[in-house]
């Protein structure tokens, strides 16, 4: 593992004895034994493999402290302005790990342990993963926090403690089945609760209007109910540095004198009932990725937690502040997504009920203040709320939020006189049967940045989905490409890889991901090659064991690993690549040599419980594993459908790939990041030009990335030519069997009609223009089995990939949002 070099600062400070938090071996072990029987009340004798998981956890966590309280102290004493990160999602994964080498203890910790005779890399494995979030958004959030850290950054999280976060999946008869998500059952060593900092949130109600002191209207919000926000703050360590900011998550406790109340009138069945009814609001992460189921409690959630980090930011502020006037300047909100958009109205409310700012001058101090990213271009992902639910439950927000409106499609007006239907198309609010909120329009209206997340996807954000908005506030809108931490997805996750590279240009990388470059000449470097194929091949065949270990299945380590990890979704084209094996599969039965080179196809995915067409393509990939396996002696062809897809799998898979599928319809994907992980760890992407993968191309070169398939504009253009799918069918002959054998029930036995559905959605419909691009995806596939053939060739091509990988770092988006979005410094943590 890489180890940053470690500050003299770790013994020193906050006048305590100096070896406390020492980052030595002998250190590390002491800390260990205490928590051991201070923290568990065990003996080492008696202390379980989780017991000692948590003594170390513990310990590492000690060492986190101080940097931790010197980084606040250090904000504070400098008035820093601070970047505020609004989540409703945080796809944290296991945090010791990433910890032990962010801080540099990771060799200390390891000898450590094995002097106890314990080794880490069991106890790395009680960790359960944090789950709080769906895919790449919340992911995506995490990698940021590391940045941000990183970087030196004055930057915060804030969002939601779900006691349960997204579903342990199970895979029964090849079916997905869902269970709930026990990540806080054992304890959770890094979280630190602070109920002194509690906010009360309320909801329902109704709003009292009045004429106030000072002669101008008040508007007071009173009545309904009082749920209390209750925060729990993560240490968020940087990688060789002194700095630990906070992620500061908030639980819904029931409010005491609510529950008093009821309790007192005897009423203890409905206290109890209430209770229930608030706690509910951080329970559970709703499953879906990238789709808007609509329930009322979702919308709650969301604006429990933006009320309470808004509460807090101000809180913040006003310690050293008495002017809202300086407000932008002092702190930057950034919008992940329209869930916390909400924010826009309550920061209003704050300020215009609460604090008494005139209007105007509030929205500036607003809309200076947030920024939004936005993360998708699918119609059904945009969140929309009905104006019944939002009066019922945010009475005052609804008239805020009416009162932007007005305001805006003045401007509107004004801008563009006599055009009612462009005011109709941005207003906030959607007429019809059914009146709804557009949050995005909110989030626009009410900030000073737009962002997309892939040059590509900027572009269409603009020319597709808010047109209006573009050419009325053109400097509003800009591109912030996604990116990865190097940490935990190159340092952490690959150690061969990191070891190999730091032995050739140095350990620098990790800090300045573009620093891999001086790599892409040693591609010419035979003993390089050699030593970089070598790490591949090792990491495939420890993967290769665990597979054995965990799903029973021989994987043939000599076969090319070919992957598709990701969220199950019909637009990500796990059936294309399903059907594309199938083809493969039947040419080899026919023609065992037809196969030019062994090949394992992996999947993992994850899909929204209530997404039917989704699952049923699950159990689809399960029964082609199923037959395909059966011979794969002649074929040499494996199927194998991972279950429960998560971030610690994610880290064993990726630096094992060879083969990146990142097939998605073009113009679908936002950006992609796990694409940006294959890339980083010497996988060659199989892609469409969609999302990031035109940004990774380019900076790869076309020669080693194999591209295929329909352009987004060629995607817009066959559907407006009215696309028929019947056509692609009878026009291709593998694709025809392979469709047909699906459709006979050849891949579900139990259920002849299993996959008719799907097959009839394809030839009827194909909204993801599979059969469109099927051809061009064949003929690909094709050349990669080749080029894998020529493997010197096949290792210089992985080593560009690394090489070319350093625009992907999440160091670079970070430093992009912190100068052009947020003018947030870095402000470094003294020793
Ligand atoms: N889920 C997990 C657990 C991940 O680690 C990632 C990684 O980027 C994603 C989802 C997002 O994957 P993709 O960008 O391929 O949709």
């Amino acid at each position: 593992a890489e180890v940053p070099p470690t500050s003299a600062s770790d013994t020193q400070d906050s006048g305590r004895e100096p070896s406390r938090t020492g980052l030595d071996p002998r250190n590390v072990r002491r800390g260990v034994l205490e928590h051991v029987r201070f923290s568990r009340g065990k003996n080492p004798e008696t202390a379980t493999a989780h017991d000692r998981f948590m003594a170390l956890a513990l310990a590492v966590r000690d060492r986190l402290a101080d940097r931790w309280v010197r980084t606040a102290r250090t904000y504070y004493e400098q008035d820093v302005k601070r970047a505020y990160y609004l989540s409703a999602e945080y796809l944290l994964g296991r945090a010791l790990g990433n910890n032990l080498i962010n801080i540099g203890m990771y060799d200390a910790a390891e000898q450590a342990m094995r002097e106890m005779g314990v080794d880490l890399s069991t106890l790395v494995e009680m960790e359960p993963d944090a789950g709080l979030g769906n895919g790449g958004l919340g992911r995506l959030a995490a990698c940021f926090l590391d940045s941000l850290a990183t970087l030196g950054y004055p930057g915060m999280g804030y969002g939601i403690r779900y006691e349960f976060g997204i579903f342990t999946q199970d895979i029964v008869d090849g079916y997905q089945v869902e269970r709930a998500d026990e990540w806080l059952k054992f304890g959770n060593p890094w979280e630190i609760v602070r109920p002194e900092k509690a906010v009360p949130v309320r909801f329902f109600g109704r709003v009292e209007h009045h004429q106030g002191a000072d002669g101008r209207p008040v508007a007071r919000w009173v009545g309904g109910k009082t749920v209390i926000g209750v925060p729990f703050d993560t240490p968020i360590a940087g990688y060789g540095n002194n700095t630990v900011n906070t992620l500061r998550l908030w639980q819904a406790r029931a409010s005491e004198e609510f529950d008093l109340l009821l309790f007192n009138a005897g009423d203890y069945e409905r206290s109890v009932v209430e209770k229930n009814d608030s706690e509910v609001i951080s329970k559970v992460l709703y499953p879906n990725d990238a789709f808007q189921a609509g329930k009322e409690l979702r919308l709650k959630q969301q604006y429990f937690f933006v009320a309470c980090s808004i509460a807090d930011i101000v809180r913040r502020y006003l310690k050293t502040h008495t002017d809202f006037r300086d407000f932008p300047n002092k702190a930057a909100i950034q919008l992940n997504d329209t869930h916390p958009a909400i924010a826009v109205a309550e920061l209003m409310r704050v300020f215009v009920d609460e604090k008494r700012l005139q209007w105007d001058e509030a929205f500036a101090i607003t809309q200076a203040t947030f920024g939004y990213t936005n993360h998708t271009l699918l119609a059904e992902a945009m969140e929309k709320w009905p104006a019944t639910l939002f009066e019922r439950l945010l009475p005052r927000h609804l008239e805020i939020i009416y009162e932007i409106n007005h305001r805006f499609l003045r401007q509107v007006q004004i801008r563009y006189p006599f055009d009612s239907d462009r005011m109709r198309r941005m207003s906030l609010v959607e007429e019809g049967p059914e009146k709804k909120i557009r949050m995005a329009h909110l989030a626009v209206v009410g900030s000073h940045s737009v962002n997309g997340v892939a040059e590509l996807h900027s572009n269409l954000l603009k020319r597709d989905v808010l047109p209006d908005f573009a050419e009325m506030f053109p400097e509003r809108f800009n591109n912030k490409t996604n990116g990865v931490t190097p940490r935990r997805w190159l340092a952490w996750s690959n150690p061969r890889l990191s070891k190999l590279i730091t032995s050739r240009i140095g350990g620098g990388w990790a800090t300045d991901l573009d620093q891999l470059q001086k790599l892409a000449p040693l591609a010419e470097d035979a003993e390089f090659r050699k030593a970089f194929a070598q790490v591949k091949k090792q990491n495939k065949e420890d993967l290769a064991r665990y597979l054995r270990d965990t799903c029973q299945v021989d994987l043939d380590p000599n076969a090319i690993f070919d992957v598709q990890i990701k969220r199950l979704h019909e637009y990500k084209r796990q059936l294309l690549n399903a059907v594309h094996i199938v083809s493969l599969w039947m040419k080899a039965r026919r023609d065992p040599s037809t196969i030019i080179a062994p090949r394992v196809f992996l999947f993992g995915a994850k899909a929204a419980p209530g997404y039917h067409e989704a699952k049923l393509i699950i159990r689809l990939i399960n029964g082609i594993s199923e037959v395909v396996n059966s011979d794969a002696g002649t074929t040499g062809l494996q199927v194998l459908f991972v279950p429960n897809y998560r971030v610690s799998l994610a880290e064993r898979i990726i630096p094992a790939t060879d083969v990146s599928e990142q097939i998605s319809t073009a113009g679908m994907e936002a950006s992609g990041t796990g694409n940006m992980k294959f890339m980083m760890n010497g996988a060659l992407t199989l892609g469409t030009l969609d999302g990031a993968n035109v940004e990774i191309r380019q900076a790869v070169g076309d020669e080693n990335f194999f591209l295929f398939g329909l352009t987004a504009d060629e995607v817009i253009a066959r559907k407006r030519a009215g696309y028929k799918p019947l056509e692609e069918y009878e026009r291709n002959v593998e694709l025809r069997e392979a469709l047909e054998l699906i459709a006979t029930g050849f891949f579900s036995p139990e259920d002849k009609h299993l996959f008719k559905p799907l097959v009839d959605g394809l030839l009827n419909e194909d909204r993801y223009l599979l059969l469109a691009d099927f051809g061009a995806y064949a003929a690909r596939q094709q050349d990669v089995a080749r080029a894998y053939k020529d493997q010197e060739k096949w290792t210089r091509m992985a080593i560009h990939n690394v090489a070319q990988a350093g625009i992907f770092s999440s160091d670079r988006t970070i430093k992009q949002y912190a100068e052009e979005i947020w003018q947030v410094k870095q402000t470094p943590v003294g020793s």
